[in-house]
């Protein structure tokens, strides 16, 4: 649960390995989305746009089902360190 708690703070300060925070601290060249290749990955495109994390937004919209597997998995996306 703290590990959620930290990604969720660092979401919100923008401060979370997303390309538009890498490309900011020089660390890659281009801040587009690695996943869909649309838009520049920061918090918002994240969360709301990407259209590959689209299942994801909507499970977490439906009445009457269990969140937890997918919170989970939309978090753990987050620390995908391997385009470091
Ligand atoms: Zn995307």
């Amino acid at each position: 649960m703290r590990l959620v708690a930290s990604r969720i703070a660092q979401l919100r300060l923008m401060h979370i390995l997303l390309n538009a925070y890498l490309k900011r601290i020089w660390r890659v060249d281009n801040a587009r989305c690695p996943v869909c290749g649309e838009d520049e990955e920061n918090t918002k495109h994240f969360l709301l746009r990407c259209p590959s994390y689209a299942h994801e937004r909507w499970t977490l919209t439906q009445p009457g089902r269990s969140a937890k597997p997918s919170c989970y998995k939309y978090c753990w996306a987050t620390l995908n360190l391997s385009y470091l």
